[in-house]
């Protein structure tokens, strides 16, 4: 059997408390041989992010100093949990990243071309203070935690704030090490998000990326289970913070989970899951503050739920594409000649749907929409519409479970559906609605769904 991979989230590493609880439920898994991949405290990844960018409108000293008290909960944590020399190691930890974020700042003010290589070494510093700190609690509570660089790891493409891991060569540095101090009998703690380029430059996995991290940890370790702890009692039926009613599930596939974290479902990153697929390694959503309870198992195997639906998930910030042309979708090669303009500019696109004269496409990243679009109309005319957010109805086999359509469809019939995908997979119903109007409709989907069940 594998070891065990626990990944903590930023607010089940925020605090004192919070410490606690986790020394707790990595002492229970010592016979699982535990790895921990920890996130930076609730916050301080918004705060570096915020340094970095007063520091390159200028203003490096109002970047460090309102990233200063965010800095000194490290120093609280340590000031309730550890003494002596341990505390004392803490502190010096801390000062010298200050030190070192401090001069990195003022590089970032006097060279704004510096400023993205730059901010991955920034940010960088949440997740490296986070797993040195939880290293140090981990030894005075009597576990042989040791801080491992994250970055010696998981290597990436240099594409800086969204690097794409190198699988190979992360399964190979993973291995080397952090295998032989687990045969020692070691507790390794690592910083997820962060990881390097082949050149050794800092890289994050974009925004939340330390479940990835974690995944990958574990498909490289072939682990036991993959345990990602939370704020919240699993995976949910929506999002609680829409629908605050919204269950746990005691069990999701991956295929679910896959689709249900791709479109919005931020309890996990969306590219967790593939990690584990490709390693058959189970993933588990606990809750930090309710480690007895069992959490959500993800794993491969599909089970058909009664009434089809398992869970909502909803994604705003969405902008459609549509491109129509009418010598078109007869002639070959046009939508490769589509699909190459994203590619070259490095953009993903969620949903497609085409009809005869034209092709619709959503995307949520908007950064080089301006220069796509320049491209899109050599191929035909082109409208944009911006604000709208994807609702993705999942449950393993819906396609072939009559009515589900019909159902969501009703409950949604006053609001504008504006583009509709469903047969891609055979277990999700993915459709587009206005931002304004997507809370409702989880809502009354939900309602409509699970309510009585
Ligand atoms: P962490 O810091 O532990 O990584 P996140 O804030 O990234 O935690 O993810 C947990 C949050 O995800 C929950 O507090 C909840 O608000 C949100 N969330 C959105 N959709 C779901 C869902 N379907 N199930 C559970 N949580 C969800
Ligand atoms: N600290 C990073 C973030 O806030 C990564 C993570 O928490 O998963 O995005
Ligand atoms: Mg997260």
């Amino acid at each position: 059997m594998g070891p065990m991979v626990l990944k903590f989230g930023g607010t089940s590493v925020e605090d004192a408390a919070a410490m606690r609880r986790l020394v707790g439920i990595v002492r229970d898994r010592i016979p699982q041989r535990p790895v921990v991949v920890v996130s930076a405290l609730r916050g301080v990844t918004d705060a570096l992010l915020q340094a970095v960018r007063l520091a390159s409108g200028g203003e490096a000293g109002a970047g460090l100093e309102q990233l200063d008290p965010q800095l000194e909960r490290h120093l609280h944590i340590s000031a309730e949990l550890l003494e002596g020399k341990q505390r004392e190691a803490v502190e010096r930890v801390v000062e010298v990243a200050r030190g070192e974020i401090r001069d990195l700042l003022r590089i970032v003010k006097g060279h704004p071309g510096t400023r993205l290589p730059l901010q991955d070494e920034l940010v960088a510093y949440g997740e490296r203070l986070s797993a040195a700190v939880t290293a140090v609690i981990l030894r005075s509570e009597g576990i042989a935690g040791r801080m491992v660089d994250a970055r010696g790891c998981i290597v990436t493409t240099d594409e800086h704030t969204q690097a794409v891991p190198i699988p190979t060569l992360t399964r190979e540095r993973t291995r080397a090490e952090l295998l032989p101090l687990v045969a020692e009998g070691y507790v390794p703690v690592l910083g997820g998000f962060i990881a390097s380029a082949e050149n050794g430059a800092t890289t994050t996995l974009g925004r939340g990326g330390s479940d990835y991290s974690a995944a990958m940890v574990g498909a490289a370790l072939e682990a036991a289970e993959i345990q990602i702890w939370t704020d919240v009692t699993g995976f949910l039926t929506a999002d609680p913070r829409v629908v605050p009613d919204a269950r746990p599930l005691a069990r999701l596939s991956y295929a679910e989970a896959a689709e249900l974290a791709f479109f919005g479902a931020k309890v996990l990153h969306p590219k967790t899951i593939q990690p584990a697929v490709e390693t058959n390694v189970p993933v588990r959503i606990c809750n930090s503050r309710q480690p007895e309870m069992p959490g959500t198992l993800i794993d491969s195997r599909a089970e058909l739920s009664d009434g089809g639906v398992k869970a909502i998930a909803h994604k705003p910030g969405i902008t459609l594409v549509q491109v129509t042309s009418t010598r078109m979708l007869g002639a070959y090669g046009f939508l490769r000649a589509l699909f190459e303009i994203f590619e070259k500019h490095r953009t993903g696109v969620d949903i497609v749907t085409t009809s005869e004269v034209s092709v619709s496409l959503s995307v949520d990243d908007t950064r080089r929409l301006p220069a796509i679009l320049e491209d899109l109309r050599q191929l035909g005319s082109v409208r944009v519409s911006h604000d709208n957010a994807i609702i993705c109805v999942v449950g393993e086999g819906i396609e072939n479970i009559p009515g589900v359509a019909a159902r969501v469809f009703g409950t949604v019939s006053d609001i504008n559906v504006v583009l509709i995908s469903q047969g891609a997979s055979s277990i999700n119903l993915t459709f587009v609605v206005s931002e304004d109007e997507v809370t409702s409709a989880v809502a009354r989907l939900h309602a409509a769904f699970f309510s009585g069940l």
